[in-house]
This record gives C-alpha cells, structure tokens and sequence, in this order.
C-alpha cells in the first residue's frame, strides 16, 4: 500500500527563512516506498526493492533495483587501476563483516572523493517535520562537507549533485560516479522514520508530521559493493569519528521493530550497518559509503541538522576519517 502523498508549501525553518520550500506532489511521491508504506523515508532511488508491483504514482525504480542476490558477502575483487595509490590489503577472510579492516594509504592531493548529495530538486527525498526537503540538507552539507576535504588538502575532491525524477536520476547518479572513478564516494543523507511512527503536529499554522521516537547519525555500507573492504573500512574511521564528535547513533536499525528495514549492526559500539540492497552502495563501481547525518523528522534534532554548527561538526569528522583512510599515522600524529 502506498502512503498518502504529503503536499504543501511552506517556509522554512530557521536556516531557511525567507526561502519557501515548494514541495510538489511528485516531490512528496519520493517519500513513498518502493514497496510499501513504510519505506518511504529512505530514498527509493537508492533502494533496491523484491518487489515486482508497479508504483501507482510513485516514480520509484522499481525496474533499476534488484533483490540481493543469495550470497555471502565476498571479499573484493583486486584493486583497480584506477585505485593504484591505495594500497590495499584485504584479508582472506571468508566473512569480510567480522574481518578486520582494510589497510590504506594515499596520497591526498591525488585521491579523489566524490561527496554525493542524497536526491535531487525534483525529487527531494524525505520531507522534515517543518517541511523542508532533505535535498536541501543534503547539499548544505555536502557542500560544506567538500570544503573542508579541499581546505584540508583533498584537492581530488568533487561534488556530486544529480538533477531528474527518481529513476532517471538513479541511473545519472550511478553512471555519473562510476564515470569520475572516484577512490571512495560518501553519499549524504538526512533521516526520516517509516510512515507508522509519524504523529501529526502544526507548525506555523499548518499541519505537519513528525516523530519524535529517533535521533542520531548511522553509516551504511553494501555487502554487495564491488569493494565492500575498503568500504567498510572507511565506514569504521567515520562512525567512529562521528562519535568521537559526541554524537549518538541511531539504535532503530537493529531492532525488530523496523520491519524489513531493520538491517545488520556490523558495529554496535559506532552505528555501521549494513544496507546490502542501496543501490547507490552497490551499483557503484568503487568503495562507497553512505551517512544519514541525523534525524529531520525529530523536531529538536531538525533544528540541529539545521545548524552551521552541526554541519562543521560532520565536516570535521568526514575529513579526520578521510586522512585516517589515508593515513592510519594521522590518528596518532595529526596532520602529515
Ligand atoms: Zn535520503
């Protein structure tokens, strides 16, 4: 069952202020799932679905996803070309999630990142308990996300910012990242929850959804990712930089009560989990790794995400984890 399709216009919040938010009807479809209601909070252009019933509105990629192929996950195959300067030692271990990361080295002005922003202005993905599109999140930070990586000597750094509806954009975006042949791409994301747990408040005299049940950051990886070692070991440095920033990640994935999107805790102590069916994580061609930075449906924590504050937070933890993925010695030395 489809959910129904939230439509509105409204202003902003804070940060926004000034700036109407136009959430169009097809723009709200990106909040539906795949397959059911449920699911809509999590981009369906980044989801891989089981599902063979068409959408009956939704513009979701029904026909670009595919099931999760009934396999182990596997160790990687061996490094590219194109991933020269890193020097990757994968273990040969038969379960890469319990095998203990990659080792990697790179030089920073030559090693290239792609900042994916999550959706696009047409379809903006899920939709803050104050009516701002993710998308809008989703670049802010990026961008800044971007800065700080050149500031801090990533010069290979690229924004990736793909425009068109849902499934035309999944293919763009996957095609667009697999043809800059990155060293690693992080693509952002803000959160949502399934469309059960929503509660309906007013904000500036309109009605609005929220919940207030969740909060906090989580890092995905796929085991399906081409290179799901050298993913996993750049998700590792990042939550556990994210931590080391104070923050709390989200504990829902885990529990039961999520349904079918209740995914495997590859690390219980910094919120890695695994989310074997996104397709940006899996289709793409090199190690990808993909950050819910935090809640916009939470009331209080959608101020944060909102915040400059938060943004250079996540930024700083982004380029320590990235030099630490260069370099293990930056942890212990600093800068090099
Ligand atoms: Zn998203």
């Amino acid at each position: 069952m489809l959910s129904v399709v939230r439509k509105s216009a409204g202003a902003g919040l804070g940060g926004h202020r000034g700036r109407r938010i136009i959430v169009t009807a097809t723009a709200a479809l990106l909040l539906l799932p795949i397959e059911a209601s449920d699911a809509g909070w999590l981009s369906d252009i980044f989801k891989g679905s089981k599902s063979n019933k068409p959408p009956k509105h939704s513009v979701a990629p029904k026909q670009a996803a595919e099931p999760r192929r009934a396999k182990p996950a596997k160790p990687a195959p061996s490094p590219k070309p194109r991933a020269e300067k890193l020097a990757v030692a994968k273990p040969a271990a038969p379960n890469p999630a319990a095998a203990k990361p990659v080792t990697t080295r790179c030089e920073p002005p030559k090693f290239r990142i792609v900042i994916d922003v999550g959706h696009t202005a047409e379809s903006e993905g899920a939709i803050s308990a104050r009516n701002v599109a993710e998308f809008v999140f989703n670049l802010r930070l990026a961008k800044r996300i971007e800065a700080q990586l050149k500031a801090d000597g990533f010069a290979g750094t690229r924004l990736l910012v793909t425009e068109g509806k849902a499934r035309r954009s999944l293919v763009t975006r996957v095609n667009a990242a697999n043809n800059l042949a990155p060293n690693l791409l992080l693509s952002i994301h803000h959160d949502s929850v399934p469309d059960k747990f929503l509660e309906d408040w007013e904000f500036e005299g309109q009605k609005r959804h929220y919940s207030d049940r969740f909060s906090g950051y989580s890092v995905f990886v796929s085991r399906d990712n081409p290179d799901f070692q050298t993913s996993l070991a750049f998700a590792e440095l990042l939550a556990r930089e994210m931590k080391a920033q104070g923050l709390t990640y989200a504990k829902q994935y885990s529990q039961p009560i999520m349904g079918r999107f209740q995914h495997p805790l590859l690390n219980k102590e910094t919120g890695v989990y695994s989310y074997d069916q996104l397709i940006v994580l899996r289709k793409t061609k090199m190690a990808a790794v993909l950050l819910e930075s935090g809640s916009i449906i939470n009331r209080e924590e959608e101020l944060k995400m909102d915040s400059d504050e938060h943004r250079n937070v996540v930024s700083h933890g982004v380029a320590t984890a990235v030099k630490e993925f260069c370099d293990s010695r930056w942890a212990i030395l600093g800068p090099l």
